[in-house]
């Protein structure tokens, strides 16, 4: 695999850990479940953007651009790491944020992943849900370009084959690291939305020939949706390798049963998964990526999807910044005034 030959900027503390979660797996009494740190990318809190952002900034830097536009939902990590690489980088940050929730809450709307944006810097302004990003993203770009600036667009996620690059990148340090550490990893799993990091995983396990079995747990679209987005820029990574290979449509899986009501939208699931690893395993999830992938591995381990596999990865992709913006939604006993 030739990832050398792409631009670059370092931005993440790479590699992330490879860490066993036992007292979950004990839990569980199921397989044993490691979690793959990437909430630990170092970049304003880290999370899965940023290994995308090594590549697409490269590219803006490659272009001459001093400006990115991009966008997300309101709580949107990908913006916030997209701030912060701007910030880093000595360029000027635009977002635009779609209202996919409706909430009138001011958390949701100004803590957590909102007030990281303003605080890196980044011109911040709000749509309507349903609005149509990329074309309010092109007339930015436009108006930007009038005043005689040099505008780079990165899409929602940065999921496009450059950003994917991200994920190639990962399946290689996690191929790496199993044959350091001696372990056979049988499955991985993790929270799946805009589908760069499945199809970058998709086409980097695919060039390794990796028999590892991946599993993304959709948050927004449904199933068939989802797969074939993650199937369309898998196939679009590979080619943009070079490496003439083709995806096996039947290597990318999508299990979109853990959505509940829609984007962004807590569900019990998610609250129990959430709370159960914040005080078994110390570690923190999100409400609208993390935790729904979370709840989805340990169902999926409870009714023994996983058959006689023994080691479980699960990518933790990070997020957690966005739990400020869901301050009521865990009912949290242990408070006394
Ligand atoms: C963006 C994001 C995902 C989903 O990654 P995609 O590449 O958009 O599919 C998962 N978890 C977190 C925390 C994210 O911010």
């Amino acid at each position: 695999m030739v990832l050398a030959k792409y631009p670059r900027v370092r931005l993440g503390h790479l590699p992330t850990p490879l860490e066993p979660m036992d007292r979950l797996s004990e839990i569980l009494g199921g397989p044993r479940i490691w979690v793959k740190r990437d909430d630990c990318t170092g970049l304003s809190s880290g999370g899965n953007k940023t290994r995308k952002l090594e590549y697409l900034m490269a590219d803006a830097q490659k272009q001459g651009a001093d400006t990115i536009v991009t966008q997300g939902a309101t709580q949107s990590n990908h913006a916030r790491q997209t701030a912060a690489a701007a910030a880093k980088l000595g360029m000027a940050c635009h977002i635009l944020l779609e209202d996919r929730t409706g909430y009138n809450d001011p958390g949701y709307n100004l803590n957590g992943n909102v007030l990281l944006d303003r605080l890196h810097g980044a011109t911040v302004s709000k749509r309507g849900d349903g609005t149509d990003m990329n074309a309010e993203m092109e007339a930015l770009a436009e108006k930007l370009m009038s005043d005689g600036r040099r505008p780079y667009i990165i899409p929602g996620g940065g999921s496009n084959p450059i950003g994917a690059l991200g994920y190639v990148n990962c399946a290689r340090e996690l191929a790496e690291q199993s044959v350091d550490m001696g372990l056979r990893i049988d499955a991985l799993v993790h929270a799946t939305g805009s589908s760069g990091t499945q199809a970058g995983l998709v086409a980097g396990l695919a060039a390794l020939q990796s028999e590892i079995h991946l599993l993304g747990i959709g948050v927004r679209a449904p199933q068939e949706k989802q797969e074939q987005m993650v199937f369309d820029l898998a196939q679009r990574t590979a080619d943009y390798l070079g490496t003439g290979l083709q995806i096996d449509r039947s290597s990318v899986r999508a299990d979109c049963g853990y959505v509940g009501p829609g984007y962004g939208l807590p569900t019990e699931g998610m609250k129990n998964a959430l709370r159960l690893l914040a005080t078994t395993e110390g570690l923190l999830f999100d409400p609208v990526y993390s935790g729904k992938g979370l709840d989805g591995l340990i169902d999926l381990v409870q009714k023994g999807y996983f058959g006689d596999m023994e080691n479980i990865v699960f990518l933790h992709t990070g997020g957690s910044a966005a739990l400020f913006g869901y301050p009521d939604t865990f009912d949290l006993p242990g408070y006394t005034e």
